[in-house]
């Protein structure tokens, strides 16, 4: 259920219909828009009427939300969500992009690839201390340690930090230490986990998991927003199929297809959507050509010697010519792209020719 607020409502209406709701045993979701305040209703105490609500004060009226899926729904709020992280606004007109190392390996090397992501203009530095693997004979991350390392470069750096947390115990470190919580392809469905990151007060980047549909994406997310974290960030990093030239199908598709029926910004991750180096700037140009509000890739300066997700990761000076590609394309598609930062391209030794 829905309850949209007049435009002249006051505040102390709002809060009374909100503790209205609260009374019947259900959370009220007070979400502000251009023209007026919604208010969705969650918890499972069975259907509500309409009319009980539309006789309270300050109410305009009250609907039944048609999809499964509500607080992440236009129908509750129509206007984009936009989520501050950093300096990046993501869903904002800026684009965002957020690039490091599929994994923090030690304190020099993400010192060094921070420099240059920080100088190619990108707002955010992501790399991660908890890495799920396959197998459990790979390379793990280095757990708090890596974060502690990903904090010291948002200091000497000026990039917000962006990193992956597995399990409950690991959200609670990595929500003391990031800007950004990632919660993995691989976890998009592991529901303790999401309320838990609706607990948190950071925001959320959820990967769509590999076998999810839309809606069951958007239902992931609704159990963040449901906890009361507004604040989340769809990312497409591709899913299975039987194509087998590509570790994943980056589903391009889904791109649109989410900004029909969400206010939730979405982001590409073509790094994982690919697994080849040399078609991630193709199917980035493309993701911000489809109406992604940015991206995610893995940048590596010695990629054969990654600790994981090498073949993938693009050298420092591909990242410095897919942002030049973005400030190029950013005018046609009415936004804009952050700047080089001063100094930028000072480093032609690394992967020079590699870009496409
Ligand atoms: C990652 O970002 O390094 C990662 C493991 O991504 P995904 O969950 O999309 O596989
Ligand atoms: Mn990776």
């Amino acid at each position: 259920m829905l309850v949209v607020m007049r435009a002249d409502a006051t505040a102390e209406q709002i809060a009374a219909v909100c503790r209205h709701i609260e009374s019947l045993g259900l959370r009220a979701h007070a979400i502000p828009g251009a023209q007026r305040t919604a208010i969705g209703i969650t918890g499972n105490k069975g259907a509500l009427e309409p009319s009980d609500l539309e006789v309270l004060e300050g109410v305009a009226e009250a609907i039944r939300v048609s999809k499964p899926y509500k607080l992440v729904s236009l129908e509750v709020k129509p206007e984009p969500t936009v989520v501050r992280v950093g300096r990046a606004a993501i869903g904002g007109g800026e684009l965002a992009f957020i690039a490091g190392p599929c994994a923090v390996e030690n304190r020099e090397q993400l010192f060094r690839i921070a420099d240059q992501v920080a100088a190619t203009g990108a707002q955010l530095l992501r790399g991660g201390a908890f890495k799920p693997r396959t197998s459990p004979y790979a390379f793990q991350g280095l757990g708090e340690k890596g974060l502690a390392i990903l904090a010291e470069a948002r200091e000497r750096f000026g990039l917000g930090i962006v990193t992956e947390a597995i399990d409950t115990e690991s959200l609670a470190l990595v929500e003391q230490y990031a800007d950004m919580i990632q919660i993995g392809a691989r976890n998009m469905q592991n529901y303790s986990l999401l309320r838990r990151a609706g607990q948190s007060r950071k925001p959320v980047l959820l990967k769509r998991g590999m076998a999810a549909t839309l809606d069951e994406w958007l239902m992931a997310a609704e159990y963040v927003l449901s906890e009361g974290n507004y604040q989340v960030v769809l990312c497409e990093r591709g899913v299975r199929t039987f194509s087998d030239h590509s570790r994943n199908t980056l589903d391009l598709s889904v791109v649109p297809a989410v900004k029909a029926v969400s206010h939730l910004p979405v982001i590409v991750d073509p790094s994982h959507g690919t697994g080849r180096r040399d078609r991630v700037l193709p199917l980035a140009r493309a993701a911000l050509a489809v109406g992604a509000d940015g991206l995610i890739v893995e940048v590596h300066d010695q990629p054969e010697h990654a600790a994981s997700d090498g073949p993938q990761s693009i050298y420092p000076r591909q990242l410095e010519q897919l942002m030049e590609q973005a400030r190029r394309l950013a005018p046609l598609l009415e936004r804009s792209a952050p700047g080089a930062a001063a100094g930028a391209g000072a480093h032609p030794a690394y992967g020079a020719g590699e870009g496409r």
